[in-house]
């Protein structure tokens, strides 16, 4: 059975490319890459020399049966990209899918990746990450699309051209609020890479002006929620039912139900008042 290899390359240190990447890339028959002008300086760095296809956005589709014919031949393929792992926010999902569709095997070769690198030296929780891929580029939609991640716990990375940048940390502000920390690594394994931590009221003055270089933005998600932290009138009827002796699972199931406030939220609340009515109790006990 033909393999499809998707071989990541550096993302800026040369140094950073892998020794199975390069026995794999020397040892294929075709190489598929996204710009081939810049993949065969890439290689010749490497004293690699094999036959290189285009396969890039626009041109994938088309480029897609040139792969499964040289498969189903039996002669192994390898994808990669301008730089770092193929498929991430790069071409080469519609491809890999294709191949699976064509029963051959699809092998990972991994190595550098910029949202990865950003991540584990940002300083940020590791354990919890949504990566987003790069943000619309027009106003409302990027703010909607930051909309739809205002709940998510976890830290929440984001691909960015420098030139954007500033009007990024702007939406980011307005959706996701001023006070979430931030950080920016940039120009990643390369001379100046720097790695900026702050907030993002902080960063919109910081970045103010674009940055040089390739960015990498991350944001701290969002903050636990205040468990008393509900709308007042919401809070006495949970309160009431509580009082009623209606269990806090129940009480906040139904407040949920009526109200369309994420359970959770409501459950947390709940406890809170559970736990607040507890502490009363203790301290009206011993007078009493
Ligand atoms: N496939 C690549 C990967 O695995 O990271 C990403 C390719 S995507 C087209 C390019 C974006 O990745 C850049 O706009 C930037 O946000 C980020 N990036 C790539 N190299 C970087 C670097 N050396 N430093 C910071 N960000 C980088």
């Amino acid at each position: 059975m033909a393999t499809l290899y998707l071989v990541s390359t550096p993302i800026g240190n040369l140094e950073d490319m892998t020794l199975r990447g390069l026995r794999v890339l020397s040892e294929v028959r075709l190489i598929a890459a996204e710009d081939t002008r810049h993949s065969r300086r890439l290689l010749q760095h490497y004293g690699i020399s094999r036959p290189l296809l285009s396969l890039h956005e626009h041109n994938e589709q088309a480029r897609i049966d040139q792969v499964l014919e040289t498969l189903d031949q039996g002669h192994d393929v390898a994808l990669i990209s301008d730089a770092g792992t193929p498929a991430i926010s790069d071409p080469g999902f519609r491809l890999v899918r294709a191949c699976l569709r064509g029963g051959h095997r699809v092998v990972p070769v991994p190595g550098a990746s910029a949202l990865l690198a950003a991540l584990v030296a940002s300083g940020m929780p590791s354990d919890r990450f949504l990566f987003l891929g790069f943000p619309p580029r027009k106003p409302a939609a990027r703010k909607q699309w930051l909309s739809e991640v205002k709940e998510e716990p976890g830290v929440l990375i984001m691909y960015e051209s420098p030139r954007r940048l500033p009007s990024l940390l702007r939406d980011i502000a307005e959706v996701l609020g001023p006070s979430r920390p931030l950080v920016v690594a940039r120009e990643l394994t390369k001379r100046y890479e720097t790695f900026w931590r702050g907030s993002v009221r902080d960063a919109l003055t910081v970045f103010a002006e674009a940055p040089r270089g390739e960015v990498v933005v991350l944001v701290g998600g969002a903050p636990k929620e205040a468990p008393r932290d509900l709308p007042s009138p919401v809070r006495e009827v949970l309160h009431d039912l509580m009082l009623a002796g209606i269990s806090a699972s129940q009480a906040a199931r139904l407040v949920a139900k009526l109200t369309g406030l994420p359970r959770r939220r409501v459950y947390q609340a709940a406890l809170a008042e559970a736990a607040g009515k507890h502490a009363e109790d203790k301290q009206v006990e011993p007078g009493t």
